[in-house]
C-alpha cells in the first residue's frame, strides 16, 4: 500500500505497511481502486453531461465514493466492495446513456479506456489485487513526484469537497456546477499528460468550488435548523442513562433527538458535533444536556469510559476497543467492520444499548464553555467589534483552528492560543479548538475573547466573518490585523486550504506538517504564490504576526 494523503502519514512520507490510522493494505488497495472506479464513471458522466444528459444518482454516488476514502470513515472492506460493484453498474449505464445521446446528436461517441474500462474481479480478493495495480505509488514511478503528488492534492480537494457536499446533499441542498465539477475534475485526472501549472490550476478550481459547497452546506444547516446562537454547553456528565454522538453529521443527531424524547436519556455531543448546541432547533431538545470529551483522537479512552451508547457519524473513526464494540453503533458513510450500522436512521439499536449501559452515576459540576458564533451571530455583534478596534481595545484577530490529530507537535496551537496578547480576539473552528476551548480567556471589547465559530463544515463562516470585517474597515482581507494559524490532519483541510488560496488569501500558518504530497518544488510554488509558512515556535510566530520581530 501507499497513501500520504493525511497529516499522521508514517515518518511524514507515506503509510506503506500499514496506516497509522488502522487503514490495512487491503483496505487502503479498495479505497484506491474506488478512486479508480470513480474516475472511470466520472469520464462518461462529464463527456454526457456535455450532451445534456445528466444522472443525478451517479452525481450523489461520486461524492459518496470519495467521502468513503476520506481518513477515518469507511474501514470495512465489505462496505467498499459494495461501493465498487455500484460504481461499475452506474458507469455501464451512463457509457449506454452517452453513446446514446451522442448517436442522437449524430456525433461519434469517444471510445474510452484506463478507468473508464475497469472490469470489476468477481471476489473481493480479486478486487484487493486490482486495486494493488492502482496505487498512487505506481503513478509516482511512472510519473515523478511532482505530478503524482499535485494530482494527490486535487484528489485530496475533491474529497473533501465530496464530505461537504454530502452533508449538504442529505439536508436538501445541491448544486449542478458542482456536481458537473466532480466528473470534469475526475475525468482530467484520469487523462495522462498534466503539467504542473494545470494540476495547480485545477487545485484552485477546486478551492473555488469548495467555496460553493461550502456555502450550500451552511445554507443546509442554517436553512434546517437556525442560524446558530450563542450558547453555554455543559461539559460535566448529568446523572442517568445516556447516548454520545460524535462526527458532523447534523441530521442523524436531529433524528436521535426525536427518537429519543421522552426515553428518560440524556444525549452528549463529542468532537465535531459540539456546535449542534447552538442550533436553535437543536438545543430546543432538553435532553441533549452537554458535551462529553475532546476531540476525536481521545475517542477510544473516552468511549472506554462513556457509561453508555455511541454513535459514530461520519468521521472519524478509530479502532474500537473490545470494550465498548457492543456499544458503538455506525451511520452514514463511516464504517468499521464488526461494528453495528445503522443504515437508515432508525436509531432503536442505539436506544436499546443505552438503556441497558449503567448510565452516569451522579452529575459533574456546573462547568461550561460557550458555542454559536457562526457569521450571522458574529456580524450581529460586528458594530461592536468595530468600535472595540476603534477604541484601541481590539489590536489584532487571530483565526486559530483546524483538524485535531494525535502528534505531540500540536500543542503548539494550545501554546500559541495562551500567548496571544489580552487585545486580540480568537475565532476558532473544527476540532483543533479542543486544545484551548476549556480554558478562560476573559473579555475584550465587552465580547468573549475566544468566539467559537463551528465544525470545519463552517470555515464559510469564518470567511463570511473576515471578508465582512474586511468591508467594515474598507480594507481587504490580507490588509486586516487578522492571521489565520492553520492545524490540518486530513483531506477536509487540504480542500479549505486550497479555498482560501484561491481566496487570495496569504500568509496563513500551517502545521504541524505540510502535506506530504507536495514535493519540494511544488510547496516551494505555494510558498512564493501565497507566501503559506509552515508553523515554528508560538514564540517565534508570535513575533513575527506582531511585528515585534
Ligand atoms: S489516511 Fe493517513 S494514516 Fe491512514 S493510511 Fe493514509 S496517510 Fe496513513
Ligand atoms: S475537524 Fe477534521 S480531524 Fe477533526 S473530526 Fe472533523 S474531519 Fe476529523
Amino acid at each position: 500500500m501507499f497513501c500520504y494523503q493525511c497529516e499522521q502519514t508514517a515518518r511524514g512520507t507515506g503509510c506503506t505497511v500499514s496506516g497509522v490510522c488502522g487503514k490495512d493494505p487491503r483496505t487502503a488497495a479498495l479505497q484506491d481502486l474506488l478512486v479508480h472506479a470513480t474516475k472511470g464513471l466520472a469520464m462518461y458522466a462529464h463527456r454526457a453531461r456535455a450532451l445534456g444528459v445528466k444522472s443525478h444518482e451517479a452525481d450523489v454516488f461520486a461524492l459518496e465514493a470519495l467521502f468513503s476514502t476520506v481518513t477515518n470513515v469507511n474501514f470495512d472492506p465489505a462496505r467498499l466492495q459494495r461501493l465498487l460493484m455500484r460504481a461499475a453498474a452506474l458507469r455501464d449505464r451512463l457509457r449506454r446513456d452517452y453513446e446514446a445521446a451522442a448517436r442522437k446528436a449524430g456525433r461519434a461517441a469517444e471510445t474510452l479506456g484506463g478507468p473508464a474500462v475497469w472490469q470489476p474481479a468477481a471476489d473481493l480478493d480479486g478486487l484487493v489485487r486490482q486495486g494493488e495495480e492502482v496505487t498512487i505509488a505506481a503513478r509516482r514511478a511512472a510519473q515523478g513526484d511532482d505530478i503524482t503528488g499535485l494530482q494527490e492534492l486535487v484528489t485530496s480537494g475533491l474529497k473533501g469537497m465530496a464530505a461537504y457536499a454530502d452533508h449538504a446533499q442529505i439536508l436538501g441542498q445541491e448544486d449542478d456546477e458542482v456536481y458537473g465539477f466532480f466528473h470534469q475534475a475526475l475525468d482530467h485526472l484520469a487523462g495522462g499528460g498534466q503539467s504542473v501549472g494545470d494540476l495547480l490550476a485545477l487545485a484552485l478550481k477546486c478551492g473555488e468550488m469548495n467555496l460553493k459547497a461550502m456555502e450550500l452546506l451552511d445554507a443546509a444547516n442554517t436553512g434546517a435548523y437556525g442560524h446558530p446562537v450563542p450558547t453555554p454547553v455543559r461539559t460535566e456528565p448529568l446523572q442517568g442513562k445516556a447516548i454520545v454522538v460524535s462526527g458532523h453529521d447534523l441530521r442523524d443527531l436531529e433524528d436521535l433527538l426525536k427518537q429519543t424524547e421522552g426515553r428518560g436519556i440524556n444525549v452528549y455531543t463529542h468532537g465535531e458535533m459540539l456546535p449542534a448546541h447552538g442550533y436553535p432547533k437543536l438545543k430546543a431538545y432538553k435532553h441533549l444536556v452537554g458535551n462529553y470529551g475532546g476531540a476525536w483522537q481521545e475517542q477510544r479512552k473516552e468511549f472506554e469510559a462513556f457509561p453508555g451508547a455511541i454513535l459514530m457519524t461520519t468521521n472519524c473513526v478509530q479502532a474500537p476497543r473490545d470494550s465498548y464494540q457492543a456499544r458503538i453503533f455506525t451511520s452514514g458513510l463511516v464504517a468499521w467492520p464488526g461494528v453495528a450500522h445503522i443504515a437508515d436512521r432508525d436509531f432503536s439499536p442505539v436506544i436499546e444499548a443505552a438503556l441497558a449501559a449503567p448510565g452516569f452515576a451522579g452529575s459533574g459540576p456546573d462547568r461550561t464553555i460557550l458555542v454559536g458564533f457562526g457569521h450571522e451571530a458574529v456580524l450581529g455583534v460586528a458594530e461592536k467589534v468595530v468600535a472595540a478596534v476603534k477604541r484601541g481595545e481590539i489590536k489584532h484577530f487571530f483565526l486559530i483552528g483546524g483538524c485535531d490529530g494525535a502528534r505531540p507537535g500540536r500543542s503548539y496551537y494550545t501554546d500559541f492560543a495562551r500567548a496571544v496578547p489580552n487585545d486580540a480576539l480568537i475565532l476558532t473552528l473544527a476540532c483543533g479548538k479542543y486544545r484551548f476551548n476549556k480554558l478562560d480567556f476573559g473579555e475584550v471589547g465587552g465580547l468573549p475573547r475566544l468566539l467559537d465559530v463551528g465544525q470545519c463544515n463552517d470555515a464559510y463562516s469564518a470567511i463570511q466573518i473576515a471578508l465582512a470585517l474586511a468591508k467594515a474597515f474598507g480594507t481587504d482581507v490580507n490588509s486586516l490585523p487578522l492571521s489565520l494559524v492553520l492545524s490540518w490532519y486530513e483531506q477536509k483541510a487540504v480542500v479549505i486550504l486550497l479555498t482560501l488560496l484561491h481566496l487570495g488569501i496569504r500568509n496563513i500558518r500551517l502545521g504541524p506538517s505540510l502535506p506530504a504530497c507536495l514535493a519540494p518544488s511544488v510547496l516551494n510554488v505555494l510558498v512564493d504564490r501565497f507566501s503559506l509558512i509552515p508553523i515554528s515556535t508560538p514564540e517565534e510566530d508570535l513575533r513575527a504576526i506582531l511585528g515585534q520581530a
